[in-house]
């Protein structure tokens, strides 16, 4: 599992500064939460750290390694980015499957595609992802066939079949109707337990008291607090 650290990150959109000096430190295998108001800039510290979003200054560091610049200031190539991003997974909101293809051909498509593998084995690994995520049973489903929750776990799965170190979650259950939220929380704590290193932007604060090793607060763009969960359950 992988390390993160965050050190002095600014973020700017035009005059807008959305992440104001922000540090952070996360252990390998430990399970962080961003939580705050919409606009708050959780979204986009999270996407600070695979380099979805550039940051202006300051580093963000995956296993003591600076992801999206060699030296400050001095961005690495398209090529070496890649290659960094191969260990960072990513579930976002909205479940992003490909509507024309079958649970298990969108698990397979990204091993085949990204990771080169051949087809059988990428098939084997896609089918052990989604046994994982608890969709066993529906491998042969297209998304239109398929619950908002079983949409989401097929991402879940997509993502933890290229055996990422870190994952990232934005979000993850809000799409979901209330009664799917739960079985999307029960595979991100399995994948918890299991020692996975995770930063969770979520709005469910039972999962972040619950799950969450640490508790990041954001507010206009500051990390205004960070807290262990147990403080957030004895909030009055
Ligand atoms: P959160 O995830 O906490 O809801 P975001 O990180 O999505 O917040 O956004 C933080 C702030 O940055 C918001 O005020 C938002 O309007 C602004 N913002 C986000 N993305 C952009 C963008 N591409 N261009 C301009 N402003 C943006
Ligand atoms: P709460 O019951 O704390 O208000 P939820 O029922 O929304 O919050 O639970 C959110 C997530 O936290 C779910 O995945 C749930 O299974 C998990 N959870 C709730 N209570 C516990 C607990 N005591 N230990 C571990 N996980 C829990």
């Amino acid at each position: 599992a992988s390390s993160v650290e965050i050190r002095g990150v600014n973020k700017f959109y035009g005059p807008f500064q959305a992440l104001k000096d922000i540090d952070m430190s996360i252990a390998p295998g430990k399970v962080t939460c961003l939580i705050g108001p919409s606009g708050s800039g959780k979204s986009t510290l999270l996407r600070c750290i695979n380099f979805l979003e550039e940051y202006d200054s300051g580093e963000v560091r995956i296993d003591g390694q600076l992801i999206g610049y060699e030296a400050p200031g001095r961005k690495m190539s398209a090529r070496k980015l890649r290659a960094m991003r191969r260990s960072i997974g990513m579930v976002f909101q909205q479940f992003n499957l490909w509507p024309h293809m079958t649970a298990i051909q969108n698990v397979t498509e990204g091993l085949v595609r990204v990771r080169g593998m051949k087809k059988p084995e990428a098939e084997a690994r896609a089918a052990e992802a989604l046994n994982k995520v608890g969709l066993g049973d529906k491998m042969g489903n297209h998304p239109s066939r398929l619950s908002g929750g079983q949409q989401q776990r097929v991402a879940i799965a997509r993502a933890i079949a290229m055996e990422p170190r870190l994952m990232l979650f934005d979000e993850p259950t809000s799409a979901l109707d209330p009664e799917l939220v739960g079985e999307v929380l029960t595979v991100m704590k399995t994948l918890a337990a299991e020692g996975m290193t995770m930063v969770v932007v979520t709005h469910e604060m039972g999962f972040a008291a619950h799950v969450a090793d640490q508790v990041a607060f954001m507010e206009k763009g500051e990390l205004v607090g960070m807290d262990i969960p147990d403080r957030i359950l004895h909030q009055p």
